[in-house]
């Protein structure tokens, strides 16, 4: 079980692992809390900020099935970026009531019975505010699962998930990837984010997957979210696979040993669901 904040998340974070977990034969499920609504909307897109969320959701599935997952879709609305006015909306997800978020996942972990939990770092990979919160309430909906005291919504039997991670570009690629795109586009959206905020220190990671044989599929989902566009769009594919031939991951529980002997190669290490 994969859980982001918004359509799109899923296939530029994690498209190649969700391929490469379901080609395996795992029964992979997204979970996102919103419809994007706050996005921009990419050139020459015929949308509009009323009918984004309808479309956004029409592309979230489609990009979804392309990976080979469900899709569990939250009724929250996009809280846009930190400080815009969205943030205040009562239907923004940071508006919502944390106790009954965690209490909808926690529901869902209890009907999908997932092994490994996803979702991101507690800074949400740059600072948005839903991945922020998307984060803090799937790290507690983990937590909770698992205790018999904890009702949810739909009362469901506890289920306690195995591996919970946190995963993140690594900082070092971004850095890179920013001195790539600035010489395609010297005028940027990353002009003015400090790359030593972005993404995950490398040091971090305790988990790196080898999805270099993903990476196609990866495009093909991202490809479906039509209205937003991307700035990995501007690479060829070669350069694709340097920079996304391995996903990495933050192992948060259970905490690794430590000093930890090396990465490990695969979620699901160690676990034991027989
Ligand atoms: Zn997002």
């Amino acid at each position: 079980m994969l859980a982001f904040g918004h359509p799109d998340d899923e296939s530029h974070l994690a498209g190649s692992t969700i391929a490469k977990y379901s080609a395996e034969g795992a029964e992979v499920v997204v979970v996102i809390a919103t419809r994007g609504e706050a996005g921009e909307i990419a050139p020459g897109v015929e949308a509009t900020p009323e009918n984004l969320g309808e479309i956004r959701e029409a592309e979230l599935r489609a990009s979804v099935a392309v990976a080979g997952a469900s899709l569990e879709l939250l009724d929250y609305r996009d809280s846009g970026m930190e400080g815009a006015p969205e943030n205040k909306d009562p239907r923004a997800f940071v508006q919502a009531d944390e106790d009954e978020v965690v209490g909808t996942l926690v529901s869902l972990m209890r009907k999908h019975r997932p092994h490994v939990v996803v979702t991101f770092d507690e800074n949400g990979g740059y600072g948005h505010p839903d991945h922020k919160f998307i984060s803090k309430t799937t790290t507690a909906a983990f937590l909770a699962s698992g205790n018999a005291g904890r009702a949810d919504p739909e009362k469901l039997a506890p289920w306690a998930p195995g591996k919970l991670y946190y995963m993140g570009f690594p900082r070092a690629r971004i850095k890179r990837f920013i001195e790539e795109y600035v010489k395609i586009k010297p005028d940027n959206d990353f002009r003015d984010i400090d790359p030593d905020t972005m993404g995950i220190p490398d040091e971090r990671f305790t988990t790196r997957l080898d999805v270099a044989a993903y990476v196609s599929v990866r495009l093909e989902a991202a490809s479906k979210h039509r209205s937003q566009g991307s700035p990995f769009d501007l690479f060829p594919e070669a350069m694709h696979e340097e920079v996304f031939g391995n996903d990495y991951f933050v192992l948060v529980h259970p905490a690794p040993a430590e000093p930890t002997s090396g990465l490990e190669s695969d979620l699901f290490a160690g676990l034991d669901w027989v």
